[in-house]
């Protein structure tokens, strides 16, 4: 049972990772080993390695695997790093970024998704994971700064407050657009001169909203 998604998922990294240009092999590695289709409901796990993303509970989505690897990759994690991630959803990107880096710190507002996604990667022995319910787009100040930030919802602006807890050095990961398509966007702050804030664009993507004080209002 295993065997035959572990194939799957060793295809999955060649045809929609490695093909489209992601080499950096600790993302590699990650996606190679992170069961992917446990955090998603069994009815839909033959379609666990598919291209694309997937429903999950509350009308929130498990990105595609390839936004996955590219988010990750442009976050450059080393092992000693510790991430904040805001948007947990089914818990599979935290387990990635659990794989690279030292602590992960992950914040989401639906408190069923968090509980879901507790489970999971107590089940896997990802022991290097705070979960916390709430707003991230707050941050998670009393553990900032952090080494690296990633947030999986789409957002209308940066939030001061994520790039605020950047440390030296560090890298912010963020879609930024429209409620319909966003760029995905990376900050990195001067490891010289902190006040020095270089933004890139990485290209288009979609992602369901990101919910909070600063990011969207909740549709009601
Ligand atoms: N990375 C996730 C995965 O691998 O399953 C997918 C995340 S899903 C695309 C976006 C998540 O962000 C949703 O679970 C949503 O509830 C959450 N979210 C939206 N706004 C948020 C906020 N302000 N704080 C924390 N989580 C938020």
């Amino acid at each position: 049972m295993m065997d035959r998604y572990k194939k799957q998922r060793l295809r999955m990294v060649d045809s929609q990772i490695r093909a489209r240009g992601i080499i950096d092999e600790g993302v590699l590695r990650a996606m190679e080993k992170v069961p992917r289709h446990l955090f998603i409901d069994e009815g839909l796990w033959d379609q666990a390695y598919n291209d694309n993303p997937l429903p999950i509970d509350e009308r929130q989505t498990i990105s595609q695997p390839y936004i996955v690897a590219i988010m990750t990759e442009a976050l450059e994690l080393r092992d000693r790093d510790r991430v904040l991630e805001i948007g947990t959803g089914s818990g599979y990107q935290t387990a990635i970024l659990a794989e690279l880096a030292d602590r992960v710190y992950s914040i989401e507002r639906i408190a069923a998704l968090a509980t879901k996604a507790r489970k999971v990667l107590d089940f896997l022995n990802y022991y290097n994971v705070a979960i916390r319910v709430g707003d991230g787009t707050y941050g998670w100040r009393e553990e900032a700064p952090f080494e690296a930030i990633l947030v999986t919802a789409g957002a209308p602006h940066v939030p001061k407050t994520l790039v605020e807890q950047l440390a030296p050095g560090g890298r912010l990961v963020i879609p930024v657009g429209s409620r319909h398509t966003q760029d995905l966007v990376k900050m990195t702050r001067g490891s010289e001169d902190p006040s020095d804030i270089k933004r890139e664009n990485l290209g288009g993507c979609r992602f369901v909203d990101l919910i909070g004080e600063h990011g969207w209002e909740a549709y009601v």
